[in-house]
């Protein structure tokens, strides 16, 4: 029985109400006067349920279509400016105990290189990271008590955060580590972290099974129920994510809105981020052998969709998609990207050659650095930004959800988006990237509408350029 306020897995994520929805979609899909009603629903800003977002994702009237991608970009402008903000994965570990068809850390791969970080190797990474101009990273590791036990994750955060490196500073650790329990979430609140991130993988119970054979990830309640868990623990800003190419797209859209609409129902707060990863290949893993995959087109129409379904939460495209696919979902609704990512253990500071026994999870498929990304996006006409204020300030979880909706971004994330950029060109930018950054910052610090906001940015970028690092609002 559907029920978004069930704390059990199998009633808020319920196979029978996303395979009615599914059909209800499939009914309606050229019922034009149901489909203008939602999109003028959505014109509001205040989201789509997943029936409603269903149908749309449904309907194939190109004209429809774009109306729904123009309202995408509408909503992302407002509620997100033109910034986009950075981060690195960082590869702890992938020793991992787990059976997951899909992932090259998989136990019985004995072909990959297994690497687990020491603190004094997570120093050099960090270094590395720093060098770049990373002010925020996202935590990796596959899961296994005994080699990735929490205390070595929490010593690992512990030692990202002490590293101070020229000016240097990794300001905010995200958490990518399998489900846990209540009290490891604690811990990893204690630890200071930001968003704890977890994939779904896929929403589709049976299928999960067969795709996570052994191991403890197997159990899809545990794994489905860990955000509540992570919110028991005190951890506000929680990340979704499902890995598009597993199963059927349609019934994953579904699945990853009603997993939004119960975090709301039940801990009044959303998920803070949305990961749209595709399957990519990988050291013993082909894409191909997955059914599900999904065109570039239907990709894009997906962001546009999570964009005026769920409004409020940042929506993350990683490495995992091409500088083209990137350019083209960037507009849609995308808040966050990561650059010159590596997802091998270790390789920041040591890249691994063609001709060594990898040890990554994944193929990227944008390989430029960081100064790359950073021009590509200012050229594009976007803010690059390392602004990591928000959780540092205690503006999580609803606090962060209200500047949204009081439309305050101008006044506090813009300016603060200059600012980190500001750090970033005096500290790390090639000159070309500098001269393009400086004159962007120049234009958009008139655009700040508050007066005193606008004076006291005009002083801290005076100031950073004077030396002074990590202002915000
Ligand atoms: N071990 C943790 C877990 O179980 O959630 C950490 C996550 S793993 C390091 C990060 C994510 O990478 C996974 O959740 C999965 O969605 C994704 N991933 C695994 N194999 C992949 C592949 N071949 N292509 C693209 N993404 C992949």
């Amino acid at each position: 029985m559907y029920n978004a306020k069930s704390l059990k897995a199998e009633e808020f994520i319920s196979d029978e109400e996303i395979k009615e929805t599914l059909a209800y979609a499939d009914a309606n899909r050229e019922n034009f006067e149901l489909i203008d009603s939602i999109i003028e629903k959505a014109r509001e800003k205040k989201g789509l349920s997943h029936r409603e977002a269903s149908v749309l994702l449904a309907c194939e009237d190109e004209e429809k279509i774009k109306q729904i991608y123009e309202l995408a970009e509408q909503i992302k402008k407002d509620y997100y400016g033109n910034r986009i903000v950075l981060f690195a994965p960082l590869y702890l570990s992938n020793y991992c105990v787990n059976g997951c068809v899909y992932c090259p850390y998989h136990m019985k791969n004995k072909h990959i290189a297994r690497k687990k970080l020491t603190q004094e190797d997570i120093v050099r990474e960090v270094t590395a990271l720093q060098d770049m101009g990373h002010k925020r990273l996202a935590i990796e590791a596959g899961e296994d008590s005994v080699n990735n036990p929490i205390e070595y994750i929490l010593e690992s955060i512990k030692t990202i955060y002490s590293i101070k490196h020229k000016n240097g500073a990794i300001r905010r650790v995200n958490v990518n580590i399998a489900a846990t329990t209540v009290e490891n979430y604690r811990k990893l609140k204690d630890a200071g972290i930001g968003t704890y991130i977890l994939f779904q993988e896929t929403y589709h119970k049976e299928s999960y099974e067969k795709l996570h054979p052994t191991g403890p990830k197997h159990d899809y309640a545990y794994h489905t129920e860990a955000m509540d868990r992570a919110m028991e623990g005190g951890i506000d800003d929680v990340g979704l994510g499902v890995l598009f190419g597993l199963e059927m797209y349609r019934y994953e859209f579904a699945g990853l809105l009603m997993h939004a609409e119960h975090l709301e129902a039940v801990h009044g707060v959303g998920p803070h981020t949305i990961s749209v990863p595709r399957v990519k290949h990988a050291d013993d893993i082909d894409p191909a052998a997955f059914d599900n995959g999904i065109s570039d087109d239907i990709f894009a129409k997906i962001c546009a969709l999570i964009r005026i379904s769920v409004p409020y939460t940042g929506m993350i495209i990683s490495t995992r998609e091409s500088q083209t696919v990137r350019e083209r979902v960037l507009p849609l609704g995308v808040s966050q990207i990561s650059g010159a990512s590596r997802t091998s253990v270790g390789g920041y500071a040591e890249p691994e050659t063609p001709d060594e026994v990898t040890s990554a999870q994944f193929d990227v498929s944008d390989n430029r650095t960081l100064d790359e990304v950073v021009n590509w996006l200012m050229k594009l006409g976007y803010i690059p930004s390392f602004c990591t204020a928000c959780y540092r300030e205690g503006r999580t979880g609803d606090r962060f959800m209200a500047l949204c909706k009081n439309m305050q971004i101008l006044n506090c994330c813009h300016p603060n988006a200059l600012m980190t950029l500001k750090e970033y060109l005096e500290d790390y930018a090639s000159e070309e990237t500098r001269r393009i950054g400086m004159a962007l910052i120049d234009r958009e610090l008139e655009n700040i509408p508050n007066p005193k906001v606008k004076q006291k940015a005009y002083e801290c970028i005076h100031d950073i350029e004077g030396g002074q690092r990590d202002f915000r609002f």
